[in-house]
């Protein structure tokens, strides 16, 4: 079996932040070493033991997507850099990380939703909005929307969680030249890979995407993980009813296994073995069938 990695250090490398899942390190003023973990996170909270290959999973998966993109939108940038690693690098980083171009970050959480579930399904079903935006008389739970939203939220400290905003207090927060430019990449992105997906099994009902700001450019960057299932809810295709909640190709089962065991955002938790790997398989088969690779 892979081993698990749930903690990175790079010797000679300074490490500028970790986040949920990530390790970021400098490796001079305009490039990062990206590296993600095999640590999950579900309700905000990292559990203990983490998950065998989801960090390479994670990597390659946001790889395949950077390449996909550029091929339809040439135009936008995007972070990556290169997947190889210079020789004075651990070589056994390379499967879980990237060379990034280091950015300022977009103080936004670039939300994409196709379909309405989740906390907009929550929002639509109290009040008839998403977002604040109205949305049409008698939509279901789970139903594809007419149109693509674009459906923004702050990013929170650590610790904290992520407020849903309207267009309008994006807008406030980073200004209608960003804004404008993050919500029409964002939706662009969206629509080729919800096609794309479609195609191979797999509706991507929503997803997050995260975005730097080229100054001299005066344009976006594409940043962060791209289109994986912990940045996006994955239903199977085969498996979607609409008027109910889906089971989503990620963190379902321990969610699940954390509601029923009253494990639901404590600290300190260790997953037991047949929820790992059960955990696993589905990270696995969510590359398998996007990329159409086998998973070695
Ligand atoms: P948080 O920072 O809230 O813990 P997270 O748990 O999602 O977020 P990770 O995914 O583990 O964080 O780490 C990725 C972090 O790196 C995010 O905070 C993201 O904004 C930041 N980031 C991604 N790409 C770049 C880049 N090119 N330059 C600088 N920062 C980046
Ligand atoms: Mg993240």
């Amino acid at each position: 079996m892979a081993d698990v990695v749930t903690k990175v250090e790079v010797p000679g490398l300074k490490k500028t932040a970790s986040g949920k899942v990530r390790e970021i390190f400098e490796i001079d003023e305009k490039t990062l070493l990206f590296v993600a973990t095999d640590r999950i996170s579900a309700y905000d909270v990292v559990l203990e033991n983490g998950i065998p290959s989801k960090g390479a999973i994670l990597t390659q998966l946001s790889a395949f997507w950077f390449t996909l993109i550029a091929t339809h939108l040439p135009n936008l940038k995007t972070h990556l850099l290169s997947t190889t690693l210079p020789a004075s690098l651990p070589q056994t980083l390379t499967p879980r990380s990237m060379l990034v171009r280091r950015i300022p970050v977009i103080p936004l959480e670039s939300i994409v939703r196709g379909y309405i579930t989740g906390s907009a399904w929550a929002e639509c079903k109290k009040h008839g909005t998403v977002h604040g935006m109205r949305m049409p008389e008698g939509l279901r739970e789970s139903e594809r929307l007419e149109k693509p939203i674009w459906t923004p939220s702050t990013k929170a400290e650590q610790g904290e969680h992520d407020e849903n905003i309207s267009r309008a207090r994006a807008v406030e927060l980073v200004g209608e030249g960003v804004a404008g430019k993050v919500e029409e990449a964002s939706l662009r992105i969206y629509e080729i890979a919800r096609d794309y997906a479609e195609e191979r099994g797999i509706i991507i009902a929503d997803t997050k995407f995260e975005f730097g700001w080229d100054e001299a450019a005066q344009e976006v960057v594409l940043i962060d993980e791209v289109l994986t299932p912990d940045s996006s809810r994955f239903w199977p295709k085969e498996k979607y009813e609409v008027g109910k909640s889906q089971r989503s190709y990620d963190k379902q089962y321990l969610r699940d296994w954390l509601t029923s065991s009253g494990l639901k955002g404590k600290d300190g938790v260790k997953m037991p073995e047949e929820v790992v790997q059960e955990t696993a398989s589905k990270y696995r088969e969510a590359y398998e069938m996007l990329t159409g690779k086998k998973w070695a």
